[in-house]
């Protein structure tokens, strides 16, 4: 007989509940894990929402997840043990799985996007995507290692360095953490850009030397007075709509780099690429992490380089899990990472 867990399911888009579902067995390199604590993400928020398009419902979402392993079928875990998730999955035979950037799989899939996720008491994930922690780390400071590795993965694809004088559009969570891991590789200057006071004055403690509140400048003339245009050595754009590429490609020095970050919606975007050709300026992508990517996230956190708690602002029971996402979604003024404790 098959046992039941609950789990946190989504049937298409503003279709969730807490349901009781069957539990499988894990397979030859699964382990089933007892999932302890589970971060909110953006993506989260909007499988819920149906506005990702990647999300193939019905699907147990949450791909920011620590747990213990209950059973497995994989040499390298027994039972007891406790690690986090390195979410992505690579088809693990191309070129750029077999150079250990599996972000970059033509195929790739997530947990809790492509794949059921960690919003349940238990999930079956590959024994290759654990990355196992100890004492005296707790899984309420590990479930941050996922975000924390988008912000290491976006410093390495910019190269970040001492000289580095940095603009990041967008101070959510994932400005956040690029903004942290830019301070911790020593970045000369760091300036946040955002709609939201709260968020700025947080970019502010997290050591960001100049901040821009965008709902009361005008950006677009920001971008083109002296203070401001072609100051910056990296500009990280994780809004990513016309109008910030546009004020980003401005805000770059000469040969400066542009780095996307925000998922793109599938809607083609309007880059003025003379703006790109006629100063040699640089136009790169961020996407997800590799497993390198990830250990170091969490070596950072073990490290106490970055404490988890200058970030996850709120958690929640399980059984709150619908509070738990509409505070996510709709007091975005207050929280920065909303986690679950399962
Ligand atoms: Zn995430
Ligand atoms: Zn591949």
């Amino acid at each position: 007989m098959k046992s039941k867990m609950k789990a946190f399911i989504c049937r298409g888009p503003k279709q969730f509940s807490l349901e009781d579902v069957e539990l499988g067995e894990p397979e030859i390199g699964e382990v089933k894990l007892r999932v302890l604590y589970a971060g909110i993400c953006g993506s989260d928020l909007s499988i819920v929402h149906g506005r990702n398009p990647f999300a193939s419902y019905p699907l147990i979402p949450g791909h920011e997840f620590v747990g213990e392993v209950v059973e497995s079928k994989d040499d390298s875990f027994q039972a007891g043990q406790i690690a986090a998730v390195m979410p992505v999955v690579g088809c693990g035979e191309c070129e750029s799985c077999r150079l250990g950037n599996v972000n970059r799989c033509r195929k790739v899939k997530l947990y809790g996007v492509h794949m059921n996720g960690g919003f349940a008491e238990y999930v079956l994930v590959k024994a290759k995507n654990l990355i196992p922690f100890e004492k005296p780390i707790q899984p309420n400071q590990a479930v941050f290692s996922e975000p924390l590795a988008v912000g290491v993965h976006a410093n390495r694809i910019n190269g970040t360095s001492q000289k580095d004088s940095i603009a990041i559009i967008g101070g959510g969570i994932i400005g956040s953490v690029i903004l942290k891991v830019a301070k911790v590789l020593g970045a000369k200057s760091i300036t946040v850009i955002d709609v939201i006071a709260e968020r700025l004055e947080r970019s502010l403690l997290l050591g960001a030397q100049d901040v821009i509140n965008s709902s009361q400048n005008d950006l677009r003339e920001l971008s083109k007075n002296q203070h401001y245009a072609g100051s910056f050595d990296s500009v990280f754009d994780i809004v990513g709509n016309d109008e910030t590429l546009d004020i980003a490609l401005d805000l770059l020095k000469p040969a400066g780099k542009l780095v996307l970050v925000a998922v793109p919606s599938g809607e083609k975007r309007n880059i003025d690429v003379l703006k790109i050709f006629s100063q040699e300026k640089v136009l790169t992508a961020s996407r997800t992490y590799s497993r390198e990517d990830f250990i170091r996230a969490l070596e950072l956190i073990t490290t106490h380089q970055v404490y988890p708690s200058d970030f996850i602002t709120r958690e929640y029971p399980f059984s709150s899990i619908d509070f738990a996402l509409d505070r996510a979604e709709n007091s975005k003024n207050e929280e920065l990472k909303v986690i679950v404790k399962m």
